[in-house]
């Protein structure tokens, strides 16, 4: 007996690091899995390793920045693997560890949009479907930076204390429909979400300041187990929560 059978997951960025983990846990536990990513190449290679695995798997790529994009998304989701009964709001971006003054628009921007108005328009747009059936499940992937106030810039510490509040209205306004919205707050996890980034000194020097009490990094499996179980009939009664997964850190 395979935990999510029958169910059908949509996980967006899933071409890489934690959705790509996510995507493969759930696929293993019998979920039908779409997954989404703004990179179609890497979206062909996940889906050519759960098919190799026994799993089933649809995919499309699709900026989550872009509404129309997002509605196409879910259309295409519906008809070839069904209605949505687990979301999860996987995809983000950093700021490149911009403190406020030195943040430019464009980046405050596109992180805003990435981060919060994605699964914005996710929610939005599978919610009606949900609340039709009486049921459905979203999991939205925040940070330690959500709940904390230097794990990062100004824009991605904003975006995931944004993404906290969404998660909280949502399961709240929604808990008599059936649906239950919860959060992960993921501490540091060995991904490829680093590579390229460009850290502003000052703010990169005052978000290493508490670095010392991090007792280490998680591998991206450690929090698909977390989705899992957020996604599982054992969490029944969690929900509008907030999961710290950091190993520790923030209990300092
Ligand atoms: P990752 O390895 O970079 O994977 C994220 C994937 O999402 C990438 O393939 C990325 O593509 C894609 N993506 C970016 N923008 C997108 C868009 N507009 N539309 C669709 N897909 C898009 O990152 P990760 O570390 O697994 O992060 C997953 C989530 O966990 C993020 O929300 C992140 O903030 C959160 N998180 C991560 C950590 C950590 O330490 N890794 C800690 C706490 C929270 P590109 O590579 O082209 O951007």
């Amino acid at each position: 007996m395979h935990i999510l059978n029958n169910l059908t997951a949509f996980v967006t960025g899933a071409g890489s690091g934690i959705g790509k983990a996510i995507a493969h846990r759930y696929a293993a536990e019998g979920a039908n899995v779409f997954i989404t990513d703004i990179r179609e190449d890497r979206l062909l290679a996940v889906a050519d390793e759960i098919k190799q695995a026994g799993g089933k798997v649809a995919f499309q790529a699709g900026d989550l920045a872009d509404e129309n994009a997002v509605q196409s998304l879910i259309d295409t989701c519906r008809k070839q693997l069904g209605e949505i009964d687990i979301l999860v709001n996987n995809a983000g971006i950093l700021d490149n560890f911009m403190p406020a003054a030195e943040v430019s628009f464009d980046l405050w921007k596109r992180v805003m949009q990435v981060n919060i108005d994605g699964p914005f328009f996710t929610c939005h747009a599978v919610l009606p479907g949900m609340v039709e059936r009486g049921s459905g499940i979203i999991i939205n992937i925040s940070s330690i930076g959500g709940l904390q106030g230097s794990r990062a810039g100004a824009a991605y510490t904003t975006s995931k204390h944004a993404l906290i509040g969404l998660t909280k209205n949502i399961g709240f306004q929604y808990a008599t429909k059936g649906i239950r919205c919860n959060a992960i707050a993921p501490g540091g996890v060995n991904t490829a979400i680093t590579d390229g980034v460009q850290p502003s000194p000052f703010g990169y020097e005052r978000l290493m300041s508490g670095i010392g009490s991090n007792i280490r990094s998680a591998e991206p499996a450690e929090i698909a187990g977390v989705a899992l179980f957020l996604a599982s009939p054992d969490a029944s009664f969690v929900n509008g929560a907030v999961v710290t997964a950091d190993g520790g850190w923030t209990a300092y």
